[in-house]
């Protein structure tokens, strides 16, 4: 790594530290790769592409069998077209929910006029596997499943095994939403089957926002010729216009992806997966023990929590005042991220960016003064 997480300077800007969702906060050299403008058709920006394209494949352990096709815009462009290129018209989609997010992909299937079934669980409940086995024994008429791997609107993990299990013995086709965990949790497409998955340049892999990327499966995203509804996010097309010249079908987005190579470079020095991993469990187990420590109460139980982003129940106290909270941190330099959810009234602390330990108990101490300036010594 360039500059450590710890070191304070990777904010030279003063920007607050980012405990949010996305977008995140990125390291000083990846803000850095971005001072050069580079035109589409320059050599070097084309093979950094190819090189980008081929770390994608090989996070998930896809070389081979997969192949990583990049698209402009934030997650849910990619999100949207991954089920618009997968799905073909008259296909139906199993749409696994259990958040915001798993919501949203129902809409984009209202939007493109696909018929889908929903199967729907609380926020603060997993997937249920044994329920996606019957309604796979139910419906042959569902050719493929698409499930969020982790669903950050409460930040529970999945069971992404399991599910692909299930999926592959009933011989029908996966998508997964990976966006929140990609890189951080680990998919090895040698372990688990799946036709496609999306994530983006930001989130864990650190980069700046503004492109998302699909990781499919080669024979899959042969056969998905002329589904896409929409031109822009036609992955078949980019896929193939890339295979024919190595370059973006529309202006690609230049920055973006020199401070993604630059994150990505940062991430193998990391160490993959365990090393980013590893270090947002440290994130998220500093975090928990302490906000517990003051009295908070997480969403989820330990076992079903992504080392993404946590949910805290809203304390009861009547002292305690979110707006004035949520300020109060900002202003001491964290951004936390209010709740989206309709079990608990809550609100969200990432742990996923570029930060360390020294970040989280920072953040920590601030909550403490704040507690403090409220009047509040125990949480109710
Ligand atoms: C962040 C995220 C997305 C994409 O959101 P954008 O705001 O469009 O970048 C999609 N799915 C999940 C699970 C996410 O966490």
């Amino acid at each position: 790594m360039t500059d450590k997480p710890n070191d304070i300077s990777s904010t030279p800007s003063g920007d607050p530290w980012l405990l949010t969702p996305g977008p995140l906060t990125t390291s000083l050299s990846v803000k850095q790769a971005m001072l050069h403008d580079y035109g589409s058709r320059d050599a070097t920006f084309i093979d950094l592409n190819a090189r980008i394209l081929e770390r994608l494949v090989d996070i998930v352990h896809g070389q081979g069998t997969h192949v990583s096709v990049p698209l402009q815009g934030s997650g849910t462009f990619v999100v949207e077209a991954m089920i618009g290129n997968f799905v073909p018209a008259d296909g139906k989609l199993l749409v696994l929910i259990n958040g915001a997010y798993g919501k949203r992909i129902a809409k984009i299937c209202d939007y493109y006029q696909r018929d889908y079934l929903v199967q729907e669980s609380a926020e603060d409940v997993p997937v249920d596997t044994d329920q996606l086995d019957a309604t796979l024994d139910a419906n042959p008429d569902i050719g493929h499943v698409v499930v969020v791997h982790c669903e950050t609107t409460s930040g529970i993990l999945n069971p992404i095994a399991e599910v692909a299990q299930i999926v592959a013995r009933h011989g029908r086709s996966l998508l997964i939403d990976s966006m929140s965990a990609f890189g951080a949790l680990p998919l090895d497409a040698r372990e688990i089957e799946f036709d496609a998955v999306v994530a983006s340049s930001n989130k864990c892999l650190e980069g700046a926002p503004g492109m998302g990327f699909c990781v499919a499966r080669e024979t899959a995203l042969e056969r998905t010729e002329g589904n896409s509804p929409s031109l822009v996010l036609d992955l078949y097309d980019q896929w193939r216009a890339m295979q024919k010249n190595r370059q973006w079908r529309f202006t690609p987005p230049t920055h973006v992806l020199l401070a993604f190579d630059q994150a990505l470079s940062e991430y193998e020095a990391e160490g993959g997966v365990a090393g980013r991993g590893g270090r947002y469990r440290a994130n998220c187990d500093l975090l928990v023990d302490g906000m517990r420590a003051m009295g908070f109460k997480t969403l989820l139980p330990d076992e079903l929590q992504a080392p993404i982003i946590i949910t805290f129940h809203m304390p009861t106290n009547p002292e305690f005042d979110f707006d004035a909270f949520y300020d109060g941190l900002k202003d001491r330099g964290y951004v936390i991220y209010p709740g989206k959810l309709t079990v608990a009234d809550s609100f969200r602390m990432g742990c996923i960016g570029r930060l360390g330990a020294e970040q989280i108990e920072g953040a920590l101490d601030a909550v403490a003064q704040l507690l403090s300036q409220f009047g509040i010594d125990k949480i109710k």
